[in-house]
């Protein structure tokens, strides 16, 4: 499979950038958009109408025909959502597992090494609270070594010290690629090839990166991605999935199983299916996984590269902006920032940033240091305010939230 959109063969090729005209349809396709300023995308997105109304039949179906009945009759439709996925992230079908979010994907991945007292993972500054408190777990349960790779003067994971680091405890790699609490936009892709030099597996947190920006699991050279649906893929709330590595199959098993993923062939011998399906747990929401391959299919149609380019000017223009604001400060981390807008100000408490945006009908929310303690603690951050614009936002979205952080420094606390 390549990382081709879906259009036809012989279709012209999208123009780089999304047109007014072409904007102005994805807006009006995109319910969520009518009466806010929705700038809050890395927490969970607004899914378009294709996303909603596949939801939407499916449920009809389930009350008319019962679960069973509508899976059934869906059944076709439901394995596509696996090439869509592996589509979007340059994988084979047969390497994608359907879950119910990115924790989940990241700790089924994590689990399905069997860790032995002295082995040791490497993390970064950026990993995200769930995947550390994870780690912290296995130190207590297992005696596992956590080392935290430091990141480089600009911010971004220090690939020499990484280099340095590695030794033959090193049993796995895990990286979040980009961190929920800014617009760090780690090297994923340098820290797999060290991953891959070495041989040691490398599980990648790209949760806030799927549905952003081009994501490519062989130039990445990870063995295991994680990601969620309700963040920049623009899908519903309760679903996520997981990429494995087809060689990492035959390495590791999932740390829990059923009868589905595992055959019950003998009265004591199961078998693993062959594929990464052998990590879902045979039920689930199968509406949701519809939502999300829908996204998938409307992000693809949308162009990835297209949407990254649009998300970083529109991210810029908010730095730039706020920048411009007496006491608001940005955080964002490295070259080539993500979408995710970090900021503070001097004279105003994020929360009250918040309540008054909302007050406006603006939608941002504060990211707390609790879900990236490492960076917060290494830069004192305080609570920050996040905004993050996707493609669907507007120059004058962007525009309206520097001028509210203007008139609150105006006005005082506003
Ligand atoms: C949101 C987020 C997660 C968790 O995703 P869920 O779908 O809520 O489990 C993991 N990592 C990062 C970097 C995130 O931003």
């Amino acid at each position: 499979m390549t990382g081709n959109d879906l259009r036809p063969a012989g279709a012209s090729p999208l123009p780089a950038d999304i047109l007014d005209e072409e904007l102005d349809a994805l807006r009006a396709e995109t319910p969520g958009l009518a009466g806010q300023t929705f700038l809050l995308s890395c927490g969970a997105s607004l899914m378009p109408r294709p996303v909603v109304e596949r939801m939407h039949g499916y449920l009809d179906l389930e009350a008319r025909l019962g679960g069973y009945g509508a899976f059934t009759a869906s059944e076709e439709r439901l394995e596509r959502v696996y090439g869509s996925i592996a589509q979007l992230i340059n994988a084979a079908p047969a390497e994608i597992a359907l879950v119910e979010n990115a924790t989940v994907a990241w700790q089924l991945a994590f689990h399905s090494l069997d860790f032995t007292p002295g082995d040791v993972v490497i993390t970064a500054e950026a990993e995200y609270g769930a995947n550390y408190v994870t780690l912290l777990q296995m130190q207590r349960r297992r005696g596992v070594v956590i080392r935290v790779c430091p990141s480089d003067e600009q911010g971004v994971v220090d690939l020499t010290a990484l280099e340095r680091m590695i030794d033959p405890k090193v049993r796995l790699i895990s990286l979040t690629w980009v961190p929920t609490n800014g617009g760090l936009n780690n090297p994923a892709a340098a820290v797999g090839q060290i991953a891959r030099a070495h041989g040691i597996p490398y599980l990648l947190d790209a949760c806030q990166a799927v549905g952003q920006m081009p994501v490519d699991v062989q130039t990445l050279g990870c063995d295991f991605l994680a990601a969620t649906s309700r963040k920049f893929l623009r899908g519903p709330r309760g679903a996520g999935f997981l990429y494995v590595r087809r060689a990492m199959l035959d390495r590791c098993e999932p740390p829990f199983i059923d009868h589905i993923g595992a055959r019950w062939v003998e009265r004591n011998r199961y078998e693993l299916r062959d594929d990464a399906r052998r990590y879902e747990s045979w039920e689930s929401n199968h509406m949701a996984r519809l939502g999300m391959g829908e996204a998938a299919d409307y992000a693809m149609e949308v162009g990835i590269d297209r949407i990254w380019r649009r998300c970083r000017r529109l991210a810029q223009r908010l730095r730039d902006g706020l920048a411009s604001v007496p006491s608001f400060r940005t955080h964002d981390l490295g070259a080539c920032p993500s979408a995710i807008v970090s900021f503070s100000s001097d004279a105003v408490d994020p929360r009250s940033i918040v309540a008054g945006a909302a007050a406006r009908g603006i939608v941002i929310s504060t990211s707390s240091p609790e879900s990236t303690r490492l960076d917060a603690e290494r830069r004192h951050l305080p609570t920050l305010v996040r905004a993050a614009p996707h493609y669907f936002n507007t120059e004058a979205d962007v525009d309206q939230l520097v001028a509210f952080a203007g008139s609150l420094i105006r006005h005082g606390d506003g």
